[in-house]
């Protein structure tokens, strides 16, 4: 018994929890500016260590504003993919970039790279950059570059949330459509603006707080097959997201708000592979299309060829662009889009300490270089050519 006391005792004199405050200098990221302690009393909050201030979403639009111009390349993005999904238009939708952004200079290099390819093949495909910021994993690893931008585990989301936002109004800048998957149901209210493709993971497409945040998303929306492979979750989640539902979120302001949305019309399937086995052959994608079908749902997919569609592997990556393209020039209308796995250089490292990563190479999934995915985008706009004619 006595011991039983003590030991409650022990719990009341737990530290007072730290509540930190941050304030963006402008240019200069952020400032601890200071801190005050809260009384941690003995039943809430016995696991949260630290509590940091975050920025609130129109702070960070006002200090980085969209713009005219840049709001216009959003807006066509948006209408040129859900007219490409509703076969209005008869190109490719290619959503192309690295597995996730470290290095918000090499991902510039890149996106000035492609926005050259991306006009030289417009009249065949709608090219958007994959600019992947929010990384899902399996169990794991370093989150991604909002989660935690100096790669070393500090985690200053603030910070992480400004270079975002800088970086995606420079892609915007180069006249090129942005692709993003979204995981956090917080972090859309800081960059969604600079969106005209959203996806929604394979680890969380069945969850019914990403479906929620799908519907109310202003971009199409597409939801990959689970990591088993299973492809019904993903067709759930697009009737789902069509729907309109509430749920608490925040406001431009930070404050806690119920959402009401209003349902997203142009939610798809992208298929993935799963378990090591790829789904992008035509009888995957037969068999996608026969469960839209009986759900009563636009018959279109996208297809991903990384993750287990080539087993990570880039050699088996270009295998799969290559088999895409075999359908699409065979006539496939229903493929209306493709994702690839692309950086400057081959393949993947391991982030390590962060201090000699290779320029240009990935740190989460492995890549094809840049030259083969000109190789593989031109390849792509040949087998629309081929389709249309
Ligand atoms: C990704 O696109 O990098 C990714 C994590 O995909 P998935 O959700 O299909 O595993
Ligand atoms: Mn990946």
């Amino acid at each position: 018994m006595v011991r039983v006391f003590r030991d409650a005792r022990a719990r009341v004199a737990r530290p007072a929890r730290k509540v930190e405050s941050q304030t963006v200098e402008k240019g200069e990221g952020e400032m601890f500016i200071g801190m005050r302690e809260e009384a941690r009393d003995r039943v809430r909050d016995q696991r949260i260590e630290r509590v940091v201030e975050l920025v609130p979403p129109e702070a960070l639009l006002g200090d980085l504003p969209l713009g005219a111009e840049r709001e216009q390349v959003v807006v066509k993005g948006r209408q040129d993919t859900g007219n490409v999904l509703e076969r209005v238009d008869d190109r490719l939708l290619v959503v192309v970039g690295p597995c996730s952004v470290h290095d918000a200079e090499a991902a510039l290099e890149y996106a000035g790279r492609l926005a050259g390819l991306a006009g030289e093949l417009e009249d065949d495909l709608l090219v958007a950059m994959r600019v992947y910021f929010e990384k899902p994993r399996t169990t794991t690893g370093w989150k991604g570059l909002i989660n935690d931008p100096y790669l070393d585990g500090s985690c200053d989301v603030n910070a992480g949330l400004r270079m975002a936002r800088t970086l995606l109004l420079q892609v915007l800048d180069l006249g090129l459509p942005v692709g993003c998957e979204f995981l956090d149901p917080i972090t859309p209210q800081y960059i969604s603006d600079t969106v005209s493709w959203g996806a929604i993971g394979a680890r969380t497409t069945e969850s019914q707080i990403h479906r929620q945040l799908g519907s109310g998303l202003s971009m199409p929306i597409g939801f990959k097959n689970r990591t088993d492979g299973n492809v019904q979750i993903a067709v759930d989640a697009v009737r789902a997201a069509a729907a309109s539902h509430a749920f608490a979120g925040i406001d431009d302001a930070g404050r806690p708000a119920i959402l009401h949305t209003a349902g997203n019309p142009d939610g798809h399937v992208i298929l993935r592979g799963g378990r090591g086995k790829p789904n992008c052959d035509p009888e995957g994608v037969a068999a996608a299309l026969e469960l839209l079908r009986a759900a009563g749902l636009a018959e279109r997919v996208v297809i991903d060829a990384s993750h287990d569609n080539s087993a990570k592997d880039p050699e088996r990556q270009m295998q799969a662009i290559a088999a895409i393209g075999e359908q699409v020039g065979g006539g496939a209308a229903a493929i209306v889009g493709v994702m690839l796995e692309s950086f400057l250089v081959e393949g993947r490292q391991d982030l390590g300490d962060g201090q000699s990563l290779t320029y240009g190479q990935s740190i989460t999934d492995p890549c094809i270089d840049w030259e083969h995915t000109v190789t593989a985008l031109e390849g792509l706009a040949a087998a629309v050519r081929t389709r249309r004619g």
